[in-house]
């Protein structure tokens, strides 16, 4: 995409972007949003450090949003080790940390205007029935999409379940919309969208709303995030579409993986600050390992992400993955 700023992109996109350029008002707004179930690893703070300097780079306000929406898998004492291992490698953010837990309004709020539209309906299939039906193709959609079966329920069917205990959760009706949107890093993506859960059974608001709803609220002008979240982004964008929101640019950053090849995770051994810490590596060594595999820094380098700001340049991401060990 050339040597393009993200103002530069978000101008040709934006023409509401152009007029708040023309009246002084701040660049787009950057953001991470980590959900708290599990204590952040070395890949997460790399991401984490990708987007606070993508913001930063472009001297715009940076945000920090706990996704704690699943009661079950986030608790507040991962929520605070997060935060503490933010501020640990260097990173700051703007105004007060935004939890999804206390926004549950808004996302009512964008779920009514769905409904309204006639874009919503309930959904009893169980796990498991998600997963048989799935299996089997159905057009156009991706593998593992949801085949629409509680979509085609009679009326009959529809108000005996309703009147049934089993609680249901509330999917879109994407009518198997096509999305294309393009990538900083990852190109041209053309995506069907499935009928995702917008309201779960728990009656949570689930991901795919809420993040849409919130990168909107919040002002985003491009989602830097790591690569295994870029299969969301269509669903992401027809939210946002239906409801009318101004959409953010993307750029879905590789992921670090383990020595084995997969993904980084917990069973690959130490790789959050405390685990590192307790084999002597503190969290100046933790950030040099990141920004060198951003190519910001030369081995073993001491650096602070203020001082990587100035070399920062999004065009000179490395996309190979980079593999901690
Ligand atoms: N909360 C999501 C996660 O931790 C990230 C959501 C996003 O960046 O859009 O995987």
């Amino acid at each position: 995409m050339g040597k393009k700023s993200r103002r530069t992109l978000y101008l040709e996109r934006s023409k509401s972007y152009v007029a708040a350029v023309w009246n002084g008002w701040t660049v787009p707004d950057g953001r991470f949003a980590p959900s708290p179930s599990a204590p952040l690893h070395v890949g997460n703070l790399r991401t984490a450090l990708a987007a606070w300097l993508f913001a930063r780079h472009d001297q715009a306000r940076f945000t920090l949003r706990i996704e704690d929406l699943d009661r079950e898998r986030c608790s507040s004492r991962y929520e605070a080790s997060q935060i503490d291992d933010l501020a640990r490698i260097g990173l700051d953010w703007d105004g007060e940390v935004v939890r999804q837990s206390q926004r549950t309004e808004l996302y009512r709020d964008a779920l009514d205007r769905l409904v309204a539209d006639g874009r919503v309906y309930p959904c009893w299939c169980t796990r498991a029935e998600v997963r048989a039906a799935s299996s089997a193709p159905h057009g156009p959609l991706p593998e593992g999409a949801y085949a629409g079966t509680c979509r085609e329920l009679t009326t009959s069917q529809r108000a005996h379940l309703q009147r049934s205990e089993r609680p249901n959760a509330l999917r879109l009706d994407a009518r198997g919309e096509e999305i294309t949107f393009e990538d900083r890093y990852c190109g041209e993506v053309s995506t069907a969208v499935d009928d995702f859960v917008l309201w779960r059974a728990d009656q949570t608001p689930a991901y795919n709303l809420a993040v849409v709803v919130d990168d909107s609220d919040q002002e985003i002008g491009e989602v830097v995030r790591g690569a295994d979240l870029l299969d969301t982004t269509a669903r992401q964008l027809l939210v946002a579409r239906l409801l009318g929101y101004e959409t953010p640019l993307y750029a879905h950053i590789p992921l670090v993986l383990g020595a084995d090849g997969n993904r980084l995770a917990k069973r690959h051994g130490s790789v959050t600050l405390s685990d590192l810490a307790l084999l002597g590596r503190s969290e100046s060594d933790v950030l040099s390992w990141i920004a060198t595999s951003l190519g910001l820094a030369e081995r073993g380098e001491i650096v602070t992400p203020k001082g990587l700001v100035a070399r920062f340049e999004p065009d000179q991401m490395p996309l190979e993955p980079s593999v901690f060990s």
